[in-house]
């Protein structure tokens, strides 16, 4: 099958385009054909080897967590998928055994993994995953829209309505909103909280973006946020924080979050150090909230989301597989918004 694989970590160079055999799923498995795989920058990082991802695999290894696609095999004991059925994949891997797991908080499994970095992923012709990381798509939602739902909407999903409970009557920063899960806060905190959204954003174009996504306010980087964030929300800060930047962010974000605040983090594309004042945190009833991904049913509710209309249509561009270097290239350049998707 066509497919695109690294044996190495290192730059863009050790994407490699050709063939590998293809396999045959096992018992509670899926073998789906993969039409769309969207680009999220843990590839980028797990094609690099750094922020603590080194490969410990069976190589060559396939990167690609988000993807979409036709069922075209099944094992012999899964009984809730069939054979042409569309589907999103969840990458989140569970055991469905521990603990956690039993209770339902399948988020925090404790033999977790994640498809595309402890597996092999979606960019390739064909994947094969658990049945249980399979989601059927209605015929409206397309498949390139599909595979930008699970990684980036299950995350703002959780920051926003599980862990920070943003209410309707609170304000939202959320930084960097022409990052994927950026652009997908902004819409759930928007479209589906109903909350006041502030983000921020490089340039003039992208905030005409964020504001076409449903941000109430746009600050770009080169103005001075702290001074806006007064200004907007009358001296008393923001109510939830929404970061995926770590280091850059949290130098100054204690200075805008409001008594009661919650800082939500799911990222450190910036870096991953910072000192806090912990009698501020404690003083002003704040609370820090590290999320990833979230609890696997919740794309059901992400899928419905997006078929509404509510959610979704935040494809920056599309590239088809052999022009893998070119997608990694965009993303690593920071010149685009929302979702870069692979058409295979
Ligand atoms: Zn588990």
């Amino acid at each position: 099958m066509k497919s695109v694989y690294i044996n190495n970590h290192g730059p863009r160079n050790v994407l490699t385009y050709g063939e590998l055999p293809e396999n045959t799923p096992k018992s509670t498995e899926v073998k789906v054909k993969i039409h769309s795989c969207s680009l999220n920058r843990l590839d980028i990082f797990t094609r690099m080897g750094i922020k603590g991802i080194n490969l410990n695999l069976t190589k060559p290894h396939i990167l690609g967590g988000d993807f979409a696609g036709e069922i075209i095999e099944v094992g012999q004991k899964v009984t809730d998928k069939k054979i042409g059925d569309r589907v999103v994949i969840n990458p989140g891997l569970i055991c469905l055994k521990c603990e956690n797991c039993i209770q339902g908080f399948t988020e925090l499994c404790s033999n977790s993994g994640r498809i595309g970095l402890t597996t092999n992923g979606g960019y390739a012709e064909f994947g094969i995953v658990p049945s249980i990381n399979t989601y059927h798509i209605p015929r409206s939602i397309s498949f390139s829209e599909a595979s930008t739902l699970p990684t980036v909407f299950l995350t703002a999903w959780t920051m926003l309505t599980r862990k920070s409970q943003l209410k309707d009557t609170e304000t939202v920063l959320i930084v960097s909103g022409s990052s994927g899960v950026g652009a997908a806060a902004i819409q759930i905190a928007k479209n589906v909280i109903g909350a006041k959204v502030i983000t921020t954003t490089s340039t003039k174009e992208k905030a005409l973006k964020a504001k076409a996504l449903g941000a109430d306010y746009v600050i770009l980087n080169n103005e001075n946020l702290n001074q806006k964030i007064n200004e907007i929300t009358n001296n008393q800060g923001v109510n939830v924080i929404i970061d995926h930047l770590g280091q850059k962010t949290w130098e100054n974000a204690f200075k805008f979050l409001a008594k009661g605040g919650r800082f939500c983090i799911c990222g450190v594309t910036s870096g991953h150090k910072g000192e806090i004042h912990l009698g501020q945190i404690f003083a002003n009833n704040q609370s820090i909230m590290g999320t990833f991904m979230g609890r696997h049913k919740d794309l059901e509710k992400i899928i419905q989301l997006s078929a509404n209309k509510q959610i979704g249509n935040i494809i920056d561009s599309e590239f088809p597989l052999q022009r893998i270097k070119d997608a990694h290239k965009l993303m690593e350049n920071r010149n685009f918004f929302g979702k870069i998707v692979i058409s295979i």
